[in-house]
This record gives C-alpha cells, sequence and structure tokens, in this order.
C-alpha cells in the first residue's frame, strides 16, 4: 500500500543508527529457495544436525552431497533489488550495520564493506576445518569428492572439514553475536527483512533492539512472531517495497 511507503521512507528518514536484520526472504528473488515458505527448502528435506555431521561419515557424506548439489544455484545468484535498496542505505550512512541469517555472501556482493556485515549462521561460500579453522575452497572439494568419493578432512590436521556455516546444534560465532549486539544496542530503528523470525538466537535481535527503545520495522510476505510489536508491518515483496522506499531499481 502506498500509505506504507510513505510511512516506511518517514522511518527512514527519522533513523540515523538503523540496523537491517536479513533472513532468506531476501535472497529468494536472487533463485535462492527459503527454508519455509510453501516450497522451501524444509519442506524437501530435513536439517542435519551438528552432532550428526560430527558423529558419522554418512551425515558428513550427505552434508557435502547437499552442499555440492547447492553450488549450481549459490553460484548464479546475484544481488537483488533488495540489497541494493540496502546497500545504499548503507552507502548513505543511514544503516550502521547488516545482520543477516544468510550465507550466501550476497550482501558482500551488493558491495557492503565486510565490516559492516554480521553474519550469524556463517559463509556456504567456503569450507574450514572445524579443529584448526584451516580455509578451503569449495571448488577444490568438489573435485576430490566426485574423483574419488572423498569426504573433506583436513591436511593439516586431520579434523572434518565442513562448509562454513553454522548447523542446529553448533554452537553461534562469538564475534558476530557480540558485533550484532553492540549494533543493536546503538540502534534507533531495526527493520527485518524477509525472516519468519522463529530461529533463535537470531531472532533475539529485532526483539532486543524492540526493548531498547528502537523502532521496529518487519517486511516479509508471511506474518511473524513479531509482527504485534512492531512499528509498521508491511506484508509484501522486499524488492518492490525497499525498491520504492529507497528509490533504487
Ligand atoms: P525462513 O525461510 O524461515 O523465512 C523466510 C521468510 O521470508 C518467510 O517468512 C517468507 O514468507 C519470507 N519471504 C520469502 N521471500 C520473500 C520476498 N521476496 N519478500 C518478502 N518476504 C519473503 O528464513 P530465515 O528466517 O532466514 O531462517 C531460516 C534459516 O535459513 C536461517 O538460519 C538461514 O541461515 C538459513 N537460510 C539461508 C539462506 C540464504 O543464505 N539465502 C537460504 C535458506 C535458508
Ligand atoms: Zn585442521
Amino acid at each position: 500500500r502506498a500509505s506504507d511507503i510513505t510511512e516506511l521512507k518517514r522511518l527512514l528518514g527519522a533513523a540515523e543508527r538503523a540496523v537491517v536484520f536479513t533472513g532468506a526472504g531476501i535472497s529468494t528473488e536472487s533463485g535462492i529457495p527459503d527454508f519455509r515458505s510453501p516450497g522451501g527448502i524444509w519442506t524437501q528435506m530435513k536439517p542435519i544436525m551438528f552432532q550428526d555431521f560430527c558423529a558419522s561419515v554418512e551425515a558428513r557424506r550427505e552434508t557435502w552431497r547437499r552442499r555440492f548439489a547447492s553450488d549450481p544455484v549459490m553460484r548464479a545468484a546475484e544481488p537483488n533489488r533488495g540489497h541494493r535498496a540496502v546497500a545504499r542505505l548503507v552507502r548513505e550512512g543511514k544503516v550502521s550495520a547488516v545482520i543477516t541469517q544468510n550465507i550466501d555472501g550476497l550482501h558482500q556482493a551488493s558491495g557492503i564493506p565486510d565490516r559492516q556485515v554480521i553474519e550469524l549462521h556463517g559463509n556456504t561460500t567456503y569450507a574450514t576445518c572445524l579443529d584448526c579453522a584451516a580455509r578451503y575452497e569449495i571448488a577444490e572439494l568438489r573435485l576430490a569428492f566426485e574423483r574419488d568419493g572423498d569426504v573433506p578432512e583436513c591436511r593439516a590436521c586431520g579434523g572434518f572439514v565442513k562448509p562454513a556455516t553454522i548447523s542446529f546444534g553448533q554452537s553461534m560465532p562469538e564475534a558476530a553475536m557480540l558485533r550484532a549486539e553492540q549494533a543493536v544496542r546503538a540502534a534507533d530503528l531495526c527493520l527485518v527483512l524477509g525472516s519468519s523470525l522463529v530461529v533463535y538466537p537470531a531472532a533475539g535481535f529485532p526483539e532486543m533492539a524492540k526493548r531498547q527503545g528502537a523502532k521496529l520495522v518487519i517486511v516479509n510476505r508471511e506474518e511473524t512472531p513479531l509482527d504485534p510489536w512492531a512499528d509498521l508491518v508491511i506484508h509484501a515483496g522486499i524488492g518492490d517495497v525497499m525498491g520504492e522506499a529507497v528509490g533504487t531499481n
């Protein structure tokens, strides 16, 4: 609705230190499916728990099989109108940080500097050793997997190599959690884009923002548990809403 966009523009105009909090919904317009929408990833397969990844080579093999299967989609994905609008708000100094649950790297690809992107659930565009944190590129692991059936292990220490994402059951990245908390404490507006707001502790950040006095805006196609507390809720597509509000294509 036109009045919603007007109100979003007004709230953005009044903000000086906004944080943007994003979920899988901001990347669906880039061709990456989300988890909980109809047709989302969870309706097709169950997540692999971190404990299972560590306990069984079959779980590790399945993790890597899925990761390689998603590669064409991940590599073809480019930032969309929603990402571009957010990047502009960061460039203009309106938004101090983008806290994201996404693992696709598209905020960085849209031109937002690393220091202003906070990845709560890691990044799937590379892999790390769980024991020594050595970094591995996906393409190189893929070659050995497809050629020899090798489930990736660390050359340096023999530890398990895992996509650099946070699985259910895995502990949250401490530095990212701390940075997110600092950004939220200083924020006067929290703009949630494309998250069902049911995954904790991530969803605690918009909640924390509202509790400490920031305005809360939610743009999401479906309802979320925080809708009743928001200052503005827009149930529509992110690209169009943000593109119109910010004036980007
Ligand atoms: P989610 O799937 O639970 O929720 C996504 C929400 O976005 C849904 O409520 C849906 O209605 C809404 N949505 C989808 N497309 C939209 C659009 N174009 N405009 C407006 N709303 C739209 O995702 P979540 O809240 O991020 O939590 C799920 C977990 O999934 C996260 O932990 C994240 O790490 C992971 N994940 C990431 C990606 C990615 O990196 N792109 C993709 C899938 C899942
Ligand atoms: Zn190692």
